[in-house]
């Protein structure tokens, strides 16, 4: 199974909006992008300007897309997800695959990479999975970067010190380059598995694997030591530099903000492979999509952890208008007052990059956020539910925060109901309706009984 297959299932439910005008990969593709963010389609771009390829966008761009293409429901989410983070399964590792249809020479500027923003420090490489393995073979690994395209064989590697960085460092310290395969246009439950947040040592691919019933494939790639997805559209080959090294950036990340021009290592493309007429997947950086891939797998840590301190959880939400990164909101069932404290200290424990928590009772819809806001207007009181925790490490995506330590303030707002006062005064007030007039009611209203 690959990315094909799933536009087809998500083509016949008539989740796909195919785009016939004519666009441009500078700017065009992203702007439309943008009008489409909040649970849009996914889109396809047929006839991009100065390109013979198509553009596929907002695959993952909602949580409903993300349920369909691991064959669960948003009840079974997240059990789903920490179960193949538990027991990761080895895929198939097969001798050909589609996306050996074509096997060139590198030259970039053949693939319509998109340019988004318009202080970006040129076109980037967004939905790129990576696979490298340490210099003994013994630790491989897969993870999402950010690649800026410098000129037709090389790209820029934006390594935020974590997993793909470590091995990096590895291979450094041995005075080899790194061999990596970066797989672009694959199956959404890839995306997931390479955004989670499992331990260095897992293999993600593993974890893909699980998610897709044991159906992911991998080939081998021709000029590097590396596994790529068979049924991937296009794979580059690459390798990253020790040693040499350039500015990247600058670039825009999840919160919507310019990141920083930094020094990261350059990467040589050795060699591409694609299906004959493969498409490129695209991905807005701070777009829904962006904030579901990196903020689902972190709402799962949350809820993992609340969980162990309070009898019941019954949502979280990584808000969008915390970047699906900053905001927590948790409702939770309690038992006495000061669980939802508690509840607060342990959602920041489990997200370190998490700012501001809110913890609400179960009839508040943590999705809704006037809802959110109805229930700090009235069960909140800054002089006994608030925490504040002052210079603690943060996100270095949260402009506020110190740049130079990272240090940041966190705060917590428990907005869950006192358990001791009357239930009546914090009650939301309902109105007793028939079935006749809820039926008149919608009728009213001209929806379908
Ligand atoms: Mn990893």
């Amino acid at each position: 199974m690959g990315l094909r297959s799933f536009l087809e299932q998500m083509e016949a439910k008539g989740e796909v909006l195919h785009v016939k005008d004519e666009v441009s990969t500078r700017f065009e593709i992203p702007f439309i992008m943008k009008k489409f963010d909040n649970e849009g389609p996914i889109l396809l771009f047929e006839k991009v300007k100065r390109y013979k390829t198509r553009v596929v966008a907002n695959v993952c761009g909602t949580q409903k897309r993300i349920c369909a293409a691991l064959n669960t429901d948003q009840n079974e989410l997240y059990k789903r997800l920490i179960e193949a983070w538990r027991s990761p399964q080895k895929p198939k590792i097969v001798e050909d695959g589609s996306v050996k249809e074509t096997v060139e020479k590198p030259d970039l500027s053949k693939i319509p990479v998109l340019t988004h923003f318009e202080k970006d420090a040129g076109p980037y490489i967004t939905s790129a999975v990576i696979y490298a393995k340490s210099i003994d073979g013994s630790v491989e690994n897969v993870s999402v970067h950010r690649l800026q395209v410098l000129d037709k064989k090389h790209l820029a590697i934006r390594l935020v010190p974590r997993h793909l960085f470590k091995l990096w460092q590895m291979a450094k310290d041995a005075g080899k380059d790194l061999d990596v395969s970066m797989s672009i246009g694959v199956h959404p439950a890839v995306m997931l598995a390479a955004s989670s947040p499992v331990p260095f040592g897992v293999n993600e691919f593993d974890v893909a694997n699980v998610l897709m019933d044991n159906s992911l494939r991998l080939v081998k790639c021709e000029r590097v030591d590396a596994y790529a997805l068979a049924e991937a559209e296009l794979v580059l080959e690459g390798k990253i530099s020790t040693t040499k090294e350039v500015v990247e950036g600058t670039f825009v990340d999840i919160t919507g903000t310019y990141d920083v021009e930094r020094k990261q290592p350059i990467v040589e493309v050795v060699s591409i492979t694609h299906r004959e007429d493969y498409v490129y997947q695209a991905l807005l950086p701070s777009g829904a999509e962006h904030r579901l891939l990196m903020g689902l797998p972190h709402e799962v840590l949350i809820w993992e952890a609340v969980s162990k301190v309070v009898p019941k959880v019954y949502a979280v939400n990584l808000s969008d208008g915390g970047s699906g990164w900053l905001h927590a909101i948790i409702s939770i069932e309690k038992q006495l007052d000061g669980d939802g404290k508690n509840a607060l200290l342990a959602a920041f424990a489990a997200h370190p990059s998490l700012k501001h928590a809110v913890v609400v009772d179960s009839d508040i819809d943590v999705y809704n956020v006037s809802d959110v806001e109805w229930a700090i207007a009235t069960r909140f009181q800054a002089s006994k539910d608030l925490i504040v925790i002052e210079n603690v490490r943060g996100s270095t995506l949260d402009s506020s925060a110190d740049q130079e330590t990272g240090l940041t303030t966190k705060m917590g707002i428990d907005a869950t109901r006192p358990l001791a006062k009357p239930r009546e005064k914090f009650e939301r007030a309902k109105i007793p309706a028939s079935k006749r007039v809820e039926r008149l009611a919608r009728k009213l209203l001209g929806l379908r009984t």
